[in-house]
Parts: C-alpha cells; sequence; structure tokens
C-alpha cells in the first residue's frame, strides 16, 4: 500500500485559505446572480435552474460552514477524554447515515484506556471528516473498520478502514490541498480542516489507499500522561 504522510506544508496561512474561500464563493454567486438577471428579464425561471440556485446556495452554506470550524475560538478548551467514547459516539451519531448508504461499522478497540488531551467537538470534526469520506468512497456499500490501539508507548493510533474505491496515485500529493476534490459537490475542505486539527493536538495523519481495493486512514495522538481527571 502506498503511504502517505500529509506534510505540514500544506497548511497554508489563513489569509491564503481566505481567499480561496472567496473565490469558491464567487462562482456559485455569479451563477446565482445570472439566473436572477434572467428571471427579471424574462420573467420567469424554469424548474431546472430553481434546482441550480438550491444546490449553489447549498455549496456556498457547506463551504462557509467547513471553513468556520476553523475560525473557533483559538482558546480551545482542552480535556481529557479516552478516545474510544470520542469516536464511539461519532459513530452513533452516524449509524443511520450509514445504514442509508448500505456501510457496515465495525469496531476493534483496545480494552485498555486510551486517554488523549483533546478539544472534544474539534476532534469529533476531524472522525466525522473522515468517516464521511469512507462513506462516499462506497457508493454501494460495505465495511469501514474502526481500530483504536496502542501501537507504541504514549501514542493512541485510530485508524479507519473502508473498501471504497481507493484514490488513484497522482492525486494522492493534492489530497489535504485546500480545495482539492475529486467529487461533483464535495469541497475539498474536509482533510484540511482535519489536518489542521489534529495539528493543534500535536498529532499527526496517515492515508494509505489502494486504487480499487479501499483506504485506511490513520490519526496518531500523543497519549495522556498524567492521571485521568
Ligand atoms: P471532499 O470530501 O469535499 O472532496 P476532502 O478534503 O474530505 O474533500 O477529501 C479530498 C479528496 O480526497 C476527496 O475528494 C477524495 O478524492 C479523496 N479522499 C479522501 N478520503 C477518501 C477515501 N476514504 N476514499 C477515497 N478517496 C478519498
Ligand atoms: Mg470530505
Amino acid at each position: 500500500m502506498e503511504e502517505l504522510l500529509l506534510r505540514s506544508e500544506k497548511l497554508t496561512t489563513v489569509g491564503q485559505l481566505a481567499a480561496g474561500v472567496a473565490h469558491e464563493i464567487r462562482n456559485p454567486l455569479t451563477t446565482l446572480r445570472g439566473f436572477l438577471q434572467l428571471q427579471q428579464e424574462t420573467g420567469k425561471l424554469s424548474l431546472r435552474h430553481n434546482d441550480i440556485m438550491l444546490a449553489e446556495l447549498d455549496r456556498i452554506n457547506l463551504i462557509v460552514g467547513e471553513f468556520l470550524i476553523l475560525a473557533k475560538p483559538q482558546a480551545a478548551r482542552f480535556q481529557v477524554k479516552d478516545v474510544r467514547y470520542v469516536l464511539g459516539d461519532v459513530i452513533s451519531l452516524l449509524d443511520s447515515e450509514g445504514h442509508l448508504k448500505n456501510a457496515v461499522f465495525h469496531t476493534r478497540f483496545t480494552r485498555e484506556p486510551c486517554l488523549v488531551s483533546c478539544e472534544e467537538n474539534q476532534l469529533k470534526q476531524v472522525f466525522i471528516n473522515i468517516i464521511k469520506n469512507a462513506i462516499e468512497a462506497m457508493p454501494a456499500g460495505g465495511n469501514v473498520t474502526f481500530d483504536i490501539d496502542h501501537p507504541h508507548e504514549g501514542e493512541v493510533a485510530i485508524c479507519i478502514t473502508d473498501e471504497g474505491v481507493g484514490i488513484p496515485e497522482d492525486i494522492i500529493p493534492r489530497i489535504g490541498d485546500p480545495f482539492f476534490t475529486a467529487k461533483e459537490t464535495g469541497t475539498g475542505l474536509g482533510i484540511m480542516v482535519s489536518q489542521r486539527i489534529i495539528q493543534s493536538h500535536k498529532g499527526s495523519m496517515r492515508i494509505a489507499s489502494k486504487l480499487g481495493e479501499g483506504t485506511s486512514v490513520t490519526v496518531l495522538l500523543p497519549a495522556y500522561q498524567g492521571e485521568a481527571e
């Protein structure tokens, strides 16, 4: 399996990101404006135009929503949590969505405690982003396996594996670039945002993938070494 360590050089400054967001939002806005102008001139708007306008509005909403996660107050509240329960909560949250898409979830968690110091909602967002990608990679459904373990002393590994389409080798280097997406309705922000969050937790993220077989995303976090709260 081709393995990729997502590098931190990918992390651009907030200013560059903001410019990117502005650019990405301008396209759907131009479409919306054009259609409204057409309506003004002709007095009508077809159902198809209406559908496109709704889709463009949804897209703007999605981009702004994903981007806002990064703009949350900097003074994040770090707490000691057992990552098995943090991921467990997210799995329950996405269970019905997975069911709908024929994704079957399997958990293989260590029985040892897996304490990490984390900003829980941000860490949940990372897992949501990864699991959504896993589900989206399996249009006909399949298994998603969640492993949590201590590969080394002082480290917690969370591994999420799907049986999806996999990632072509030539696009692997672009994954995590802001706005890079291979999906028709993707935003290309999920991995970039996740990487930033993981970095603020002093962790790292790796992706291993094989075309036509599946993808495995591993998040490594430093284990909390002090006393449990
Ligand atoms: P988006 O999901 O909006 O496209 P992401 O940043 O979440 O943006 O992902 C970027 C790209 O990485 C995706 O478009 C897809 O090509 C690829 N990718 C990420 N996770 C997976 C996966 N589990 N299986 C296949 N491709 C993936
Ligand atoms: Mg995504």
